[in-house]
């Protein structure tokens, strides 16, 4: 398994002018590792498997070699489209198909137009997809449904495609799209190129691994990428993250903070107590309507707002540039789902933050969290909002989740363990 060097320059990655030009005009000075690893392999013709979270700029890690095969590939071809496509990129969300089509359209403007790509998602009318598919496309960007749908409606066809990417294969799994995803496999060519990435390789993606490419060049980094963001857990009394939450909101006034929780419901009830604690904020969930939450999701990412409350839908794939903080209200029930969401903070070597506020209930879960990725966080309190330790102990004792004793009485208020070493909450 290759692991992360020094990066290169992008011209020494033997990437062509229109694209240099670009990422100098976008500055970005150097490839990331991911990108230096793999933009050769691509180039080379390789299946590859990639283990990449996003924000490890693994986007433009297939995109820009993608871009070139089909800019070259173009220059010696005289037909036509057809209702064909050569580069299909399958992805989990909505917005990732969007945002992955937008930076591939940045990446390829001094292309001229030569290089089309198209976006199809669900939640949206598929008929001005399917316009937009007239003629065929170079690239498409899809999630797995909604391609199905406009298969079965003829308005493209996978016979002619020549390179696969399975963008956050995991997620694509743990989403249940596994039926699709094999229904879509079957109608591609055989010979092809395979690009996956995946954040993590539970069994299921191993297989599809071994079912789907030929001798892959694997790239797996090494974290050092993880070491721009700094994670902490606050343990804080049941009952009270949410005047936690607020007093962290107002202390740090972050510009951009995103705040987990598990349900939709959640979103909804945590932001009418922010909003009567002054705070304003929006939430962003799976059951707004799709206009909805590009509306705040853009007004988010300009910084219009300042605090986002979501649920796991947004805990993948979405690239809100250099996002300071990433906070858990709620846990994640999987632990491969904490790392995707404080994966949205610290991007691409900006330095971020990820918290976790843990009550009693929380505190056997986040051990297991810590356990499976291999993380062991110092808990630490919050000024003013010391635990009380009757219960702790407790818990500490059994070593699982324990009912609070009823009347509890007064709380033994602790002395602050430690003094937080607030550099990484000011704002910058
Ligand atoms: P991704 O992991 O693809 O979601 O990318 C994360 C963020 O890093 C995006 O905002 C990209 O525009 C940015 N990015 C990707 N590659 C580079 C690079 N080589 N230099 C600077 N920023 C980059």
């Amino acid at each position: 398994m290759t692991t992360a060097t020094s990066p290169a320059n992008f011209t020494q990655l033997h990437l062509i002018q229109p694209l240099i030009a670009r990422l100098a005009e976008l500055e970005y000075q150097q490839p990331t590792p991911i990108q230096a690893q793999v933009i050769p392999s691509v180039l080379a013709g390789h299946d590859l498997i990639a283990g990449a979270n996003t924000g490890s700029g693994k986007t433009a890690a297939f995109a820009l070699p993608l871009l070139q095969q089909l800019f070259e590939q173009q220059s010696n071809n005289t037909g036509t489209r057809g209702n064909y496509v050569s580069g299909l990129i399958l992805v989990p969300t909505r917005e990732l198909a969007k945002q992955v089509a937008d930076s591939i359209k940045s990446y390829a403007v001094h292309f001229n137009g030569a290089i089309k790509t198209v976006a199809v998602f669900g939640g949206v009318s598929a008929n001005t997809q399917m316009l937009a598919l007239r003629g065929g496309t170079d690239i498409l960007v899809a999630t797995p449904g909604r391609l199905l749908d406009l298969i079965s409606s003829n308005a493209i066809k996978l016979d002619k495609v020549k390179t696969l990417v399975l963008d956050e294969a995991d997620r694509m799994l743990s989403l249940g799209f596994t039926e699709e995803l094999n229904e879509i496999l079957a109608l591609l060519p055989k010979h092809k190129q395979t690009l996956l990435f995946s954040a993590t390789f539970p069994e299921q993606v191993q297989e599809l691994t071994q079912e789907l490419l030929k001798n892959p060049v694997e790239v797996q980094l090494q974290s050092t990428e993880a070491s721009t963001l700094v994670q902490r857990v606050f343990t804080v009394n049941k009952g009270e993250k949410t005047a936690v939450l607020a007093h962290l909101i107002k202390q740090h006034q972050w510009r951009q903070a995103l705040i987990f929780v598990n349900a939709k419901n959640s979103c909804e009830h945590l932001a009418d107590k922010l909003y009567k604690r002054g705070i304003s904020v929006e939430v962003f969930h799976g059951d707004q309507s799709q206009g909805m939450r590009t509306r705040v999701l853009a007004d988010f990412k300009s910084g219009v707002l300042d605090v986002l409350i979501a649920t796991d839908i947004a805990a993948r794939g979405i690239d809100i540039d250099k996002l300071p903080v990433v906070i858990n209200f709620d846990l994640p029930r999987s632990p491969s789902d904490y790392m995707h969401r404080i994966g949205r903070s610290g991007r691409a070597g900006e330095v971020g933050l990820a918290l976790s506020l843990i009550d009693y209930e929380d505190y056997h879960h986040f051990k297991v969290i810590e356990k499976k990725n291999k993380i062991r966080l110092e808990r630490e309190e919050i000024e003013g909002f010391e635990v009380d330790t009757t219960i702790t102990e407790a818990m500490l004792a059994a070593n699982k989740p324990v009912a609070k004793p009823a009347g509890t009485g007064k709380k033994k208020r602790k002395k602050k363990t430690q003094e937080s070493s607030d550099v990484w909450l000011k704002k910058s």
